[in-house]
Protein backbone atom coordinates (compact mmCIF):
# COMPACT_ATOMS: atom_id res chain seq x y z
CA UNK A 1 0.00 0.00 0.00
CA UNK A 2 2.81 2.32 0.64
CA UNK A 3 4.55 1.64 -2.45
CA UNK A 4 1.43 2.16 -4.56
CA UNK A 5 0.91 5.66 -2.58
CA UNK A 6 4.59 6.64 -3.00
CA UNK A 7 4.36 6.30 -6.91
CA UNK A 8 1.47 8.65 -6.66
CA UNK A 9 2.74 11.03 -4.70
CA UNK A 10 1.71 14.30 -6.70
CA UNK A 11 -1.91 13.43 -6.51
CA UNK A 12 -2.11 13.26 -2.63
CA UNK A 13 -2.85 16.03 -0.60
CA UNK A 14 -3.61 16.51 3.26
CA UNK A 15 -6.90 18.25 4.22
CA UNK A 16 -7.52 18.84 8.26
CA UNK A 17 -5.04 16.14 8.83
CA UNK A 18 -6.87 13.26 6.87
CA UNK A 19 -4.94 12.13 3.40
CA UNK A 20 -6.94 12.05 0.12
CA UNK A 21 -5.95 11.58 -3.26
CA UNK A 22 -6.88 13.59 -5.81
CA UNK A 23 -8.78 12.28 -9.00
CA UNK A 24 -8.55 13.65 -12.44
CA UNK A 25 -10.71 13.49 -14.91
CA UNK A 26 -9.84 13.12 -19.03
CA UNK A 27 -8.66 17.23 -19.02
CA UNK A 28 -6.06 16.89 -16.27
CA UNK A 29 -8.79 19.11 -13.83
CA UNK A 30 -9.59 17.71 -10.35
CA UNK A 31 -12.88 15.84 -10.21
CA UNK A 32 -13.01 15.33 -6.38
CA UNK A 33 -10.93 14.30 -3.35
CA UNK A 34 -11.39 10.50 -2.67
CA UNK A 35 -10.52 9.81 1.03
CA UNK A 36 -7.49 7.45 1.50
CA UNK A 37 -9.20 4.73 2.98
CA UNK A 38 -7.81 3.02 6.52
CA UNK A 39 -7.63 -0.81 6.51
CA UNK A 40 -10.37 -1.18 9.49
CA UNK A 41 -12.90 0.85 7.39
CA UNK A 42 -12.93 -1.19 4.46
CA UNK A 43 -16.29 -3.29 5.55
CA UNK A 44 -18.11 -0.53 7.00
CA UNK A 45 -17.36 1.47 4.03
CA UNK A 46 -18.34 -1.44 1.37
CA UNK A 47 -21.16 -2.09 3.49
CA UNK A 48 -22.53 1.45 3.34
CA UNK A 49 -21.40 1.27 -0.26
CA UNK A 50 -23.51 -1.93 -1.70
CA UNK A 51 -26.42 -1.96 1.11
CA UNK A 52 -27.13 1.04 3.73
CA UNK A 53 -27.66 3.71 1.30
CA UNK A 54 -28.43 1.75 -2.21
CA UNK A 55 -30.33 -1.32 -1.58
CA UNK A 56 -27.56 -4.00 -2.39
CA UNK A 57 -26.15 -2.59 -5.75
CA UNK A 58 -24.26 -4.62 -8.25
CA UNK A 59 -20.44 -3.70 -8.71
CA UNK A 60 -20.95 -1.34 -11.72
CA UNK A 61 -23.62 0.61 -9.75
CA UNK A 62 -21.45 0.51 -6.94
CA UNK A 63 -18.28 1.57 -8.37
CA UNK A 64 -19.14 5.63 -9.27
CA UNK A 65 -19.62 5.50 -5.70
CA UNK A 66 -16.77 4.41 -4.31
CA UNK A 67 -14.19 6.20 -6.91
CA UNK A 68 -16.44 9.58 -5.96
CA UNK A 69 -15.50 8.70 -1.73
CA UNK A 70 -12.38 6.75 -1.26
CA UNK A 71 -9.62 4.86 -2.74
CA UNK A 72 -6.88 1.78 -1.55
CA UNK A 73 -4.86 -0.12 -3.51
CA UNK A 74 -6.97 -3.73 -3.74
CA UNK A 75 -10.79 -1.03 -3.80
CA UNK A 76 -12.08 -3.08 -7.13
CA UNK A 77 -10.99 -6.71 -5.80
CA UNK A 78 -12.41 -6.05 -2.47
CA UNK A 79 -15.45 -4.68 -3.52
CA UNK A 80 -16.22 -7.46 -6.05
CA UNK A 81 -15.30 -10.19 -3.30
CA UNK A 82 -17.50 -8.16 -0.44
CA UNK A 83 -20.74 -8.51 -3.48
CA UNK A 84 -20.38 -11.20 -4.21
CA UNK A 85 -20.28 -12.63 -0.14
CA UNK A 86 -23.13 -10.80 0.74
CA UNK A 87 -25.27 -12.64 2.56
CA UNK A 88 -28.46 -10.96 1.69
CA UNK A 89 -27.62 -11.19 -1.88
CA UNK A 90 -27.01 -14.68 -1.78
CA UNK A 91 -30.44 -15.11 -0.05
CA UNK A 92 -31.79 -13.87 -3.17
CA UNK A 93 -29.97 -16.12 -5.55
CA UNK A 94 -32.57 -18.62 -4.68
CA UNK A 95 -30.76 -22.45 -5.36
CA UNK A 96 -27.53 -21.94 -6.80
CA UNK A 97 -24.99 -20.45 -4.45
CA UNK A 98 -23.77 -17.43 -6.10
CA UNK A 99 -20.67 -17.82 -4.99
CA UNK A 100 -18.56 -21.07 -6.58
CA UNK A 101 -16.38 -23.64 -4.62
CA UNK A 102 -13.11 -23.33 -5.90
CA UNK A 103 -13.69 -19.66 -6.41
CA UNK A 104 -12.40 -16.60 -4.33
CA UNK A 105 -12.95 -16.93 0.09
CA UNK A 106 -15.69 -14.97 1.30
CA UNK A 107 -14.83 -11.84 3.29
CA UNK A 108 -14.08 -13.11 6.37
CA UNK A 109 -10.53 -14.31 6.83
CA UNK A 110 -7.44 -12.57 5.43
CA UNK A 111 -8.94 -9.96 3.74
CA UNK A 112 -10.45 -7.75 6.61
CA UNK A 113 -6.77 -7.29 7.87
CA UNK A 114 -4.52 -6.84 4.70
CA UNK A 115 -3.40 -3.54 4.42
CA UNK A 116 -1.71 -0.93 6.87
CA UNK A 117 -3.23 1.97 8.46
CA UNK A 118 -2.19 5.12 7.18
ZN1 LIG B 1 -25.95 -7.38 -1.05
Amino acid sequence: MLRALWQQFDSLTSRDGVLYRLFYDSAGLVVNYQLILPAQMKVPFLELIHADTSGHLKFAKCVPHVVRSAWWLTWRRDLNIFIRCCAKCESFHRGAPHVKPGSTPCWSGPLVNVGALI
